[in-house]
């Protein structure tokens, strides 16, 4: 016998028993940047272990790509600058960006005037990378932890 937990469950279409949403993080090294910006660049053992775009991101594409998978990649504005091979391939794989961040700050770390601070560049160079709107918005730590307000758009 099947336990019903669910007295009203969701229709999903062609006998679907569930929806699945898998979403990544680009964050690279973004957060390094963010902790270290003046030698950031000199930490090679922890740079090589962010470098996971150059690897991970392309297997990922590819493995969609055949099990004909879309997904949304949440993405701080300054790594889609930094890497811009990653978007156009996202783009071209008929996947959406999401923001996630300018360099991955923590929003509930931040004032609100650093929010804004953060989120104008933020939805400005996702517009002007991708030619496209931000798809939302995944903040770069749990909203609501710091016990402030999280500005979304
Ligand atoms: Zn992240």
């Amino acid at each position: 016998m099947t336990l019903k937990l669910i007295d009203n469950p969701v229709p999903w279409p062609d006998g679907a028993r569930c929806a699945v949403a898998i979403t990544f993080d680009i964050d690279t090294d973004s957060i390094l940047h963010l902790d270290f910006p003046d030698k950031a660049e000199n930490m090679l053992s922890a740079n090589s272990f962010l470098k996971y775009d150059e690897v991970a991101i392309p297997r990922i594409l590819k493995v969609y790509a055949h099990y004909g998978i879309k997904q949304t990649f949440f993405y701080p504005a300054w790594c889609m600058e930094r890497y811009p091979h990653l978007v156009d391939a996202i783009l071209e794989g008929g996947h959406e960006i999401a923001a996630h961040g300018y360099l991955h700050e923590n929003p509930n770390d931040e004032s609100r005037d650093r929010q804004e601070y953060w989120l104008h560049p933020q939805v400005h160079r996702i517009k002007r990378v991708t030619a496209q709107d931000p798809r939302g918005r995944g903040g770069p730590a749990a909203p609501g932890r710091g016990g402030g307000v999280v500005l979304c758009f």
